[in-house]
């Protein structure tokens, strides 16, 4: 039987959650509740029931699971009142804006047994996927450097995401899903450092991208770079692997694998060019080199509703665990920590 969901905040990503419900396999859509009466109305004429408030929401004994799509220094009191009203609670990311505020919405969904997680719905985006597949399966063995990246070039959006008060920046807006990507495909690794730099070009208030380098007590990398000021984009995935290379330029491309098949190479042509030439540099051929394409993995976001309804049944594990969420939230906190300092800083859980 599909369950009663109702979607707190009805924005942008509010939207995306509602039309996402209203053709879900597992949901039924009871309504929305947003504090903007303009949004009350707009919902009530495309025929969507609003609550008229929060507390008309939590009262509504059928509404089994809520999801909160706000901006992000609201999400904490929103949070613990829906799952300790008796809500199953999905949260945007970024869940929390520190570690001490995730630990009270955990608290809380202890304290009331009902199931809460976050919204990382870019685990179902194919280009990590594939990175994530490639990285398992040991075709070009272990991962010893990946770089993930999102480059744009319109700036930090106007709205509240510009604003720290409310949240706003890169590494809480975007940060949190390249992060929590790679820390997934780096899932047996222990952070030693993290190192931290953020820009400020077309907002001084927040960060509008960042460089972060995530380092491994075995000496493994994970980069990350958000860029909202890149007219010319570099490629979204490279990882650097003991037996190759991949790379994905575009989030909607295949990737590319470049698999070494023999270290040694007897006759390198080298590479002449303007100043000199040189063998180091010069290119493998097919004797040393397999270069192939992976297909696109195939992927359903609709599976992240599908598995929060089952962990309700107790027929699965949430998809988003609450180590997960933690991690991922001390890791911003440890790069927020970086760049102010402008120095490495040392990880500790
Ligand atoms: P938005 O500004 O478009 O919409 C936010 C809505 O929340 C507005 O309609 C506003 O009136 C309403 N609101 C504000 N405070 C409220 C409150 N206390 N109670 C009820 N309604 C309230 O913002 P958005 O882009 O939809 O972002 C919302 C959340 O979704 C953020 O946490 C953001 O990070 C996240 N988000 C996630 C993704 C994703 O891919 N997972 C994409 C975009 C946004």
């Amino acid at each position: 039987m599909k369950k009663k969901i109702a979607i707190i905040g009805f924005g942008g990503m509010g939207s995306w959650h509602v039309n996402h419900a209203q053709k879900s396999d597992v949901l039924e859509l009871a309504g929305i509740y947003d504090i903007d009466v303009e949004k009350q109305e707009k919902a009530k004429n495309l025929g969507i029931y609003s609550y008229s408030s929060l507390d008309e929401l939590i009262n509504d004994k059928s509404v089994e699971l809520v999801t909160i799509a706000i901006p992000n220094d609201v999400h904490l009191d929103t949070v613990v009142r829906c799952l300790l009203g008796g809500k199953h609670v999905i949260c945007e990311k970024p869940v929390a804006l520190s570690s001490s505020d995730l630990e009270k919405m955990i608290e809380a969904s202890k304290k009331s047994g009902k199931l809460f997680t976050v919204h990382q719905n870019r685990r179902f985006d194919v280009d990590y996927l594939a990175m994530q597949q490639l990285a398992d399966s040991g075709e070009i063995g272990a991962p010893l450097r990946i770089e993930s990246r999102i480059h744009g070039s319109r700036g930090i959006p106007s709205d509240w995401r510009g604003e720290k008060e409310h949240g706003g920046g890169m590494i809480l807006d975007w940060g949190i899903h390249l992060i929590d990507q790679l820390m997934l495909i780096y899932k047996n690794e222990e952070i030693d450092t993290i190192n931290c730099e953020v820009t400020n070009i077309t907002n001084k208030e927040v960060d509008d991208g960042f460089y972060l380098t995530i380092k491994f007590k075995s000496g493994k990398v994970a980069f990350v770079e958000v860029g909202t000021y890149n007219f010319i984009a570099l490629p979204r995935f490279y990882m650097k692997a003991e037996k190759g290379s991949a790379l994905i330029v575009d989030w909607r491309e295949k990737t590319k694998v470049a698999k070494c098949k023999y270290w040694h190479e007897n006759d390198v042509l080298p590479v002449q060019t303007a100043a000199g030439l040189t063998k180091t540099m010069a290119p493998r051929d097919s004797v040393t080199l397999d270069t192939y394409e992976l297909e696109i993995p195939k992927s359903d976001v609709h599976d992240f509703y599908r598995n929060f309804c089952q962990a309700i049944d107790g027929k699965a594990t949430q998809l988003v665990t609450h180590d997960e969420m933690r991690l991922d939230m001390k890791i911003m906190e440890y790069a927020f920590k970086s760049a102010e300092l402008g120095q490495t800083v040392k990880f500790e859980k």
